[in-house]
């Protein structure tokens, strides 16, 4: 893991029932965490108001997405003054799910973000390359075209968390090595360094995304750029994120 305070994310996409919600509330609540790590959980909006009156403060609550401005005319949206009604105090952007298969584009995930930090709320940057490019040696190059995307948008880096997700890994049970995963990550690290600032690249922790579980966790978050990791499927189950969360080196 790199300098910051090891961050893990657990994103339940559009999965859960109340009972099932309840349920996985009540595994967290009773984990053992270690006490140095930031842990966030993101339910789908419906059950937020539900997790937020149940789960332990000890986590916090993230939307999966938002609004790209205040609240009004917007059919089926949600704005962030209400995730902050609710007690959210992050949002995961850019996600490629919202990328790839809603067809979010760069700029209006960028417009999202800066909407949500300019109301407080922290925002997870998603960016991560699909297998084709990856195997057409673009890696790097639209890793950086999705960062530079958000660094054109946000006033600053304060209240940012990125997340490296490759999209070959994501829900494939396909993870990333953790020389691959460190690769990007240090690659992402310097490109802050040379876009932003050094004190930005620094400071801002650099999570790991695709097909993280309780058996792979502990070797990525040993590697030096791995500040954290934003899980999926194993999130949804408590005893397992609590092994993912306690893997920080
Ligand atoms: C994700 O959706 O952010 C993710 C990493 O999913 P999974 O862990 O299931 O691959």
């Amino acid at each position: 893991a790199g300098s910051g305070k090891f961050f893990v994310g657990g994103n339940w996409k559009c999965n859960g029932t109340k009972d099932s919600i309840s349920k996985l509330v009540s595994d967290l609540n009773s984990a053992q965490l270690e006490s140095d790590v930031d842990v966030v959980v993101a339910p789908p909006f419906l059950y937020i108001d539900q997790v937020k009156n149940s789960l332990t403060d000890r986590i916090e609550v993230s939307a999966q997405n938002c609004w790209t401005g205040k609240g009004g005319a917007f059919t089926g949206e949600i704005s962030v003054e209400q995730l902050k009604d609710l007690g959210c105090k992050w949002v995961i952007l850019g996600h490629s799910e919202r990328r790839h298969v809603i067809g979010e584009n760069d700029e209006f995930i960028g417009k999202k973000a800066a909407y949500a930090l300019s109301q407080g709320v922290g925002v997870i940057a998603c960016i991560g390359e699909l297998l084709q490019e990856r195997e057409a040696g673009k890696t790097f190059d639209v890793c950086f075209q999705q960062l530079k995307a958000f660094a054109d948008a946000l006033p600053s880096w304060d209240n940012v968390v990125i997340a490296y997700e490759p999209v070959w890994a994501i829900g494939t049970g396909k993870v990333a090595s953790p020389e691959q995963a460190q690769e990007v990550h240090a690659a992402v690290r310097d490109w802050l360094t040379k876009n932003v600032s050094a004190e930005v690249a620094s400071k801002t922790r650099i999570i790991y995304g695709g097909s993280v579980n309780g058996s792979n966790s502990s070797d990525l978050a040993k590697k030096e750029d791995i500040d954290g990791f934003l899980v999926g499927g194993a999130s949804l189950k408590g005893p397992e994120f609590a092994t993912i969360i306690n893997s920080v080196t």
